[in-house]
């Protein structure tokens, strides 16, 4: 695993939000994709070298709404950088790790992404991803 790419935050209210975290960082987001796959819209930061996602359900039956009515907003998913996903799922599958999608799927801002589940991983829920080669 490389370093971390960004740190996934679960928010109820992406306009305010964005606001919230412009105001924090000193800097507004970036750009807001939509993964309708996932029902997730999502917003985009740089905080220094950082980058934090914000995201937003859009539908309620959207992984992020079932997070928020569990556990309320807040901190949602810390995503890893790797160079070879499909090698990493194999290797974590191996050591034990649940993982939620063993085929790589398209996640926002070009990444082939993969996830562990967080009953296997301490209660965190780990993202890989990959950056797609254009
Ligand atoms: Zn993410």
């Amino acid at each position: 695993m490389d370093k971390i790419e960004h740190i996934g935050i679960a928010v109820k209210d992406l306009e305010i939000s964005n606001a919230l975290f412009a105001s924090l960082f000193g800097v507004a987001h970036y750009k807001i994709e939509e993964v309708i796959s996932e029902g997730v819209k999502t917003s985009f930061f740089k905080a220094g070298p950082n980058k934090i996602e914000l995201l937003e359900a859009t539908n309620p039956e959207s992984p992020i709404a079932k997070f928020i009515e569990k556990k309320g907003e807040g901190v949602h998913h810390i995503a890893f950088a790797v160079s070879d996903i499909i090698s990493e799922i194999a290797r974590l599958k191996k050591e034990g790790f649940v993982i939620l999608n063993e085929t790589p799927k398209k996640g926002a801002d070009n990444k082939l992404v993969a996830f562990i589940h967080p009953k296997s991983s301490n209660g965190v829920l780990i993202e890989l991803c990959q950056e797609i080669d254009n």
